[in-house]
Order: C-alpha cells, then sequence, then structure tokens
C-alpha cells in the first residue's frame, strides 16, 4: 500500500515534521481546520482503515495516541483543551487510506461535529 502518506514517510514528499521516532511520524496538516492540525501516523503501512487493527498494532495506537497528548502539551493546548479525531471509509469522512490521528486544537471546537 502507498499512499501520499508512505512518501511522507520515506521522506520523498515534503511536510512540516513535529515529531517522529521509531514507529510513528507526526507533521502539520496541509489544509488545518484548527490552528493546530496534526496529523501523527504509525509508520506501518498495513493499516489502510481502522478495521484492519488487530492485536498486533495495539503498541502503535496506544504510541500514537500518547505522542498526540505529548505534542498536545508542547503545543501548549493541553489546559484549554483539544480533540483527538480517527476517521474510518467514507462515512467517517477518511481520504488517505494510511490511518492516522487528528490532533486538533487553538481553537473551540464543535459538538456534533460536522
Ligand atoms: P482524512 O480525511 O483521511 O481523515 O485526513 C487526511 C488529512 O490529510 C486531511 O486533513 C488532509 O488535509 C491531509 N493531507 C492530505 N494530503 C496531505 C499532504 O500531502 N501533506 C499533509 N501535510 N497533509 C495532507
Amino acid at each position: 500500500m502507498s499512499t501520499i502518506f508512505s512518501k511522507i514517510i520515506n521522506k520523498e514528499i515534503l511536510a512540516n515534521i513535529v515529531y517522529e521516532d521509531d514507529l510513528v511520524l507526526a507533521f502539520k496538516d496541509i489544509t488545518p481546520q484548527a490552528p493546530i492540525h496534526i496529523i501523527i501516523i504509525p509508520k506501518v503501512t498495513d493499516l489502510k482503515t481502522l478495521n484492519d487493527i488487530n492485536e498486533k498494532h495495539i503498541t502503535v495506537l496506544g504510541h500514537i495516541v500518547f505522542v498526540a497528548i505529548k505534542i498536545a502539551k508542547s503545543e501548549g493546548i493541553s489546559e484549554n483543551g483539544y480533540r483527538i479525531v480517527m476517521n474510518c471509509n467514507a462515512d467517517g469522512g477518511q481520504s488517505i487510506f494510511h490511518i492516522h490521528l487528528h490532533l486538533l486544537g487553538g481553537r473551540e471546537m464543535n459538538w456534533p461535529p460536522g
């Protein structure tokens, strides 16, 4: 599976990377929906959607949530609050089929979401 996110992992296309380790990569969304909008992805490329997750992915999934929280703190949005979103398939609004987590903050969020 190759998506634009694989190309970002492989540094074939540029992204504004804010965090990287062996398991995950985090970078600014190209079309931000909030003052802070960061995408966090696992580096494994066998996860197109949340539906592909099985027990062997639990560690990496926990890790992307942990990294999102660390970034929220470093970006200074943890006290006011933020939102973490993972879209799945068409009704969920997923457009890139490499699972990813959105970290959104820096403004008050609406509920229910659109
Ligand atoms: P989805 O709709 O799949 O949940 O989210 C995909 C996100 O990836 C969108 O918010 C979109 O703006 C972002 N995105 C798509 N292509 C690129 C890209 O080339 N670079 C970056 N940094 N973000 C991208």
